[in-house]
């Protein structure tokens, strides 16, 4: 065996006492600064064949088929099987559209955008999220409440596009084919069927603004978002192959529902059983006319071909939730703890009580991780440091922990 002393990199050839850090291979060493170089390289020569192969380093689009994609989207997001098979199909086609070098007398495949309607918080955001990691896109979460008419208070819409660039560090290419999500699309809907006479700065505005965005046209973008500032320098974006999807609860859309349902002779011909089910479904037969009632303008929703909706979160789905997903709230506390050292068992009766107090409160999938947090905080400040090796949570424990946070003291709706 060599001495210390003799020891040396077997690539720069440094001698020990010349380096920090000698690495021992089978029949040889590396030092920290070969190692460094070596990643250097690496790195670049990964960069220059990504960037060979699609334009656009660090996002390599990723399509897969449909069934595929809903496969994927089952990892991560309980239920909601309508509105994943939906959205699989609709951004398969859309990138087959991205993808597909138009020649001049094809047939021209529209844009597949879409809106989701459910309530808040049961699923929406976390279905485009999961989607646009999958494909491997930029991804942009927008609040369509921020925007206003153009000359007013606010965002323009333009800025949903800084947002984009800035997610993936103004690789301009990558964001021209990502997919903005954009959230509360409800809240701007125009309050009444009727045209307003006056100027309607929150609702109607916001629409016309957006549809532009959403057919596709080039956009000149303040890189730092805000307004327009003459001097400063814009960045063009086409945003004819961005993937807009909309998302909004449209509360009390199911009247709206069913009142066209009741009128087309639904209801006549099934039985007292079935129209009972049929109530309770009323989202399933959601179509852009009942958006039309509830606000949207024609134009916009005419930009918005896809429609679906998610369920509300029943027991069963919030139980699932808690587990289930691939990085489930439990799976992470676990994980938690784990890195402690200390092996964290939950009765499954502790798991039925976080559910039901969700329920109880109405707070949703959402609230799930508050009460979790709520039951194991006190055991994540003691435990660390301790030589403690597991942790088990009884429903007893369970309830003590909880009657001691403040989520305790909300009122029951
Ligand atoms: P929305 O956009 O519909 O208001 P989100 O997608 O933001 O709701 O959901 C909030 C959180 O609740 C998510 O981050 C996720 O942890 C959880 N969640 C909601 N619905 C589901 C679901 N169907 N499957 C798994 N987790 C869910």
């Amino acid at each position: 065996m060599a001495k210390a002393s003799q020891l040396h990199c077997s690539f720069c050839g440094r001698n020990r006492d010349e380096v920090k850090i000698l690495i021992a291979g089978q029949d040889g060493h590396i030092c920290e600064n070969c190692v460094e170089h070596a990643q250097e390289i690496i790195a670049q020569e990964l960069t220059a064949k990504l960037e060979g192969a699609n334009g656009s380093a660090n996002f390599k689009l990723n399509v897969r088929r449909p069934a595929e994609i809903k496969k994927f989207l089952d990892e991560y997001v309980i239920g909601q099987d309508d509105a994943k098979k939906v959205l699989s199909v609709a951004v398969y086609n859309h990138y087959k559209r991205v993808n597909n070098k138009q020649q001049p007398d094809d047939v021209e495949i529209e844009k597949s955008n879409i809106i989701m309607v459910g309530e808040t918080g049961t699923g929406k955001t976390l279905l485009a999220k999961t989607i646009a990691r999958l494909l491997n896109v930029p991804f942009a979460i927008v609040d369509a409440t921020v925007f206003t008419e153009a000359g007013y208070v606010g965002e323009d819409v333009e800025s949903m596009l800084t947002r984009l660039l800035q997610n993936c560090n103004y690789d301009v290419t990558a964001a021209e084919r990502g997919i903005v999500y954009v959230d509360e699309l409800d809240k701007i809907a125009r309050k009444g069927d009727n045209p307003s006479i006056t100027r309607d700065v929150s609702g109607e505005g916001v629409q016309q603004g957006l549809l532009k965005m959403l057919e596709g046209t080039e956009v000149l973008v303040p890189p730092q978002g805000g307004r327009k500032h003459p001097e400063q320098k814009m960045i063009k974006v086409d945003t004819k192959n961005i993937l807009f999807i909309c998302g909004g609860a449209f509360d009390g859309i199911d009247k709206v529902i069913a009142r066209r349902v009741n009128t087309n002779a639904i209801g006549f011909s099934v039985n007292k059983e079935e129209q009972e089910h049929q109530r309770k479904n009323l989202l399933h037969f959601i179509n852009a006319q009942d958006l039309k009632s509830f606000g949207l303008i024609p134009e916009l929703l005419g930009r918005l071909p896809v429609i679906t909706h998610l369920n509300p979160l029943d027991t069963e789905t919030l139980r699932n939730i808690l587990t289930e997903p691939k990085n489930s709230l439990i799976k992470q506390f676990t994980r938690l703890f784990e890195l402690e050292g200390i092996e964290l068992v939950i009765d499954n009766a502790v798991l039925d009580f976080m559910v039901t107090k969700a329920l109880e409160y109405k707070l949703g999938a959402r609230g799930l991780r508050s009460i979790c947090e709520s039951i194991l905080t006190d055991a994540m400040f003691e435990l660390p440091g301790t030589d403690i090796t597991s942790l088990h949570i009884t429903l007893d424990y369970a309830e003590q922990m909880f009657g001691k946070s403040r989520l305790s003291t909300l009122k029951v709706a």
